[in-house]
């Protein structure tokens, strides 16, 4: 027992002083990037972006509570920083409120858009297009509360004058959101990775090739950024805000590679132009058009996230299809399928001057299979009827439902007598199908060739016309027209 103790508590102090390397890591992480947002801020409290909102996030969204000590420390910490910085007239106590004030005013808005995002993350099955869409929404609004509030918390510590805020709001919320949206998603991934028990793992949900790139990952990101630079020395060269709206021109190949490489290496290229963007804002000192390039950050983002939504709603979209053209019950074409095909075969084989047959059967005595074994017997003599037609079918042709127990099959160039034969050889399959109380299965098979002038429509009511005679004549047996 003692033993047992011994190694519980050494587990909960390795575990507390890894919690603890790991809450500094974030302390310092976003310090860190606080600072590369003042790397690039063009106004006081207002950079190009703000990453530091994006870190935020990402650790409430992926860590939750757990991570608001370190953030508020980070807060505090940046405050006292902030006072040195912009020499504001504050005591250590004064800084100390600020410093929470302005932690608690960052963190609650972001705490409460993580804790939302995540829930429509776990509500039924996951949905990547909603989810980007609830991210975009979520990150606009956490945003526009986290600025609303943290100017409050500044003005209120006197660390801006209230008559800063007209001025300040706007490009205050620009940058935090380009905050979040570029830089969540890529924090998102590391941190998940990073802390043990993660609330959310995307690897999950979007597969997991997500960290790994493409050979030619590195020659689309330089492409890309050399763009970047060209587009921002064409507005430092024409000083025009014409010029400086170029950049938008950016979103063609972040959706490149939104659409070819994986989700992570979308978050980090995404993140890479914005910081380019926001440095060259301020090396090319291109102040005046600031919020062009901001509203560029947040497009460029908004527009690869959503990418990533793409390749499922195109498999959405052929999943429907497939279902579309499906029988559900004998997984053969449904009857519009079935149809279509039927036609496109028609006009294809009337022009080359080909033959093609079609054929239609019906189960002999299927209500008395139903009557006496039940329907679940019904319908699995349905998918064996099906299974045995296909297996003596090329792949060429198409077997369809025609509704209840008729199904019909297009054999494109292929004459009459050998029609005849496969359907005999269908019959000869079914009867060997067992069945208690000495039923069997067997079928009767009506067949039509194409002629001229024939549409999908004349054909089947020919080959139906020599079904209805194969019933009349005995069942079990083929006629044709
Ligand atoms: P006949 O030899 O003249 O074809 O006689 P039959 O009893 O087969 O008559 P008919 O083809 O008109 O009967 C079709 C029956 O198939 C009627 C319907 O209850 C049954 N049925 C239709 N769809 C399904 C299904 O999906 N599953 C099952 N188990 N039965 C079905
Ligand atoms: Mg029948």
């Amino acid at each position: 027992m003692t033993h047992f103790y011994q190694r519980l508590s050494s587990f909960a102090r390795q575990l507390s002083t890894s919690m603890l390397l790991r809450n500094l890591l974030l302390f310092v992480l976003w310090l860190a990037v606080w600072m590369l947002g003042l790397l690039v801020e063009y106004t006081e409290h207002a950079s190009v972006w703000f990453p530091a909102a994006g870190l935020t996030f990402a650790a409430l969204f992926i860590v939750g509570v757990r991570a608001i000590p370190a953030l508020l420390s980070a807060c505090v910490l940046i405050t006292f920083w902030a006072g040195h910085y912009y020499q504001l007239q504050l005591d250590s106590w004064q800084l100390l409120q600020g410093g929470l004030l302005f932690g608690v005013a960052h963190i609650i808005p972001y705490y409460a858009g993580a804790r939302i995002l995540r829930q429509l993350a776990n509500r039924g099955q996951f949905n990547l297009p909603l989810f980007v869409i609830g991210f975009l929404l979520i990150a606009a609004l956490s945003s526009i509360l986290a600025t609303i509030a943290v100017i409050a918390a500044l003005v209120l510590s006197a660390m801006l004058p209230f008559s800063a805020i007209s001025s300040t709001w706007l490009p205050f919320w620009i940058g935090d959101l380009a905050g979040v949206v570029v830089i969540a998603p890529l924090f998102a991934s590391v941190l998940s990775v990073l802390y043990p028990a993660p609330k959310f793992v995307l690897e999950n949900y979007i597969g997991p090739q997500q960290r790994i790139a493409t050979a030619q990952f590195k020659y689309k990101l330089a492409l890309t950024l050399s763009l970047l630079t060209l587009a921002m020395l064409l507005a430092w060269y024409a000083n025009t805000p014409e010029s400086a709206f170029a950049v938008f021109f950016l979103v063609i190949p972040h959706m490149w590679i939104a659409c070819t490489e994986s989700a992570f290496f979308n978050a980090v290229s995404v993140a890479l132009s914005s910081f380019f963007i926001a440095l060259l804002v301020n090396l090319l000192a291109l102040m005046d058009y600031v919020m062009v390039y901001q509203f560029a950050i947040n497009v460029i983002a908004a527009n690869a996230l959503f990418a990533l939504a793409v390749p499922t709603l195109t498999a959405a979209n052929y999943q429907l299809r497939l279902i579309a053209a499906t029988d559900s019950l004998t997984q053969v074409a449904s009857r519009d399928h079935l149809q279509q095909r039927a036609e496109l075969e028609i006009s294809r084989c009337l022009e080359q001057a080909q033959p093609l047959c079609l054929m239609v059967f019906d189960i002999d005595h299927f209500k008395q299979i139903n009557d006496q074994l039940g329907h679940s017997v019904g319908d699995q003599v349905l998918q064996q009827a099906c299974q045995v037609t296909q297996h003596l079918l090329r792949p060429t042709d198409v077997i369809g439902r025609y509704g209840g127990d008729e199904f019909v099959v297009i054999l494109p160039n292929t004459e009459q007598d050998a029609v005849v034969a496969i359907g005999q050889r269908i019959i000869e399959r079914l009867l060997q199908i067992e069945l208690a109380d000495q039923l069997q299965v067997s079928a009767s098979f009506g067949v039509a060739a194409l002629q001229s002038g024939d549409s999908f429509r004349s054909l089947f009511e020919r080959a139906d016309s020599a079904l209805y005679r194969a019933k009349q004549q005995g069942r079990s047996q083929v006629a044709w027209h």
